[in-house]
């Protein structure tokens, strides 16, 4: 009896310490970027076109990493037909949809980024400027810019550093027509 109440009290110990070396070892993280996992498993033949907009917005942007093949809280997928489109199932998840018959018209690469943009916050804004990223292809075939300009990079930048807006972070799928009929003038 005796003998069976120290195994027990040495189990405890035991236990204790254990419990008392993961706490140690695990303190509260600091507020960390955001990792998103993108998986290109889907993606045909866009595998390379998604690496290259990761990169993009990796270059454009803090508090957020875009990263290969890590998990999969973007994932791309090659259609054909229907369109290009993005859902986003909150901030930084969701998924990607690329249109083969669009991309064989406008930059596949503006594509990407445009899309990307959505699963990271941002709306469309077809004002015909090639300089802004989420006027997609209401800028024409001939605009091949892939970067999101200063303010949109900084908008997402700001969005996940914590000041979300609660239209941002929803979710939401965002259907691309490119080319985009112009937004009639009211
Ligand atoms: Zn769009």
């Amino acid at each position: 009896m005796t003998s069976r109440l120290s195994r027990l009290a040495v189990a405890l110990v035991a236990t204790a310490g254990a419990t008392l070396g993961v706490t140690v070892a695990n303190p509260a993280p600091a507020s960390a970027a955001m990792t998103i996992c993108y998986n290109t498993s889907q993606a045909g033949s866009y595998a390379g076109t998604a690496n290259q907009a990761a990169s993009i917005w990796n270059n454009a942007t803090v508090n957020l990493t875009l990263s290969a093949n890590c998990g999969s809280n973007l994932r791309i997928y090659q259609i054909t037909g229907g369109g290009s489109y993005a859902v986003r199932t909150s901030l930084g998840n969701g998924r990607v949809y690329i249109d083969t018959q669009q991309a064989a018209q406008y930059s596949p690469l503006r594509i990407m980024t445009h899309e990307i943009g959505h699963i990271l916050g941002l709306p469309d804004n077809y004002n015909g400027n090639c300089a802004i990223l989420m006027s997609g292809g209401s800028a024409g075939t001939g605009c091949t810019n892939p970067y999101p300009s200063t303010a949109e990079a900084n908008r997402v930048s700001n969005l996940f550093a914590g000041t979300f807006s609660a239209t941002d972070r929803s979710a939401d799928i965002f259907r691309d027509s490119w080319p985009a009929a112009l937004a009639p003038v009211s």
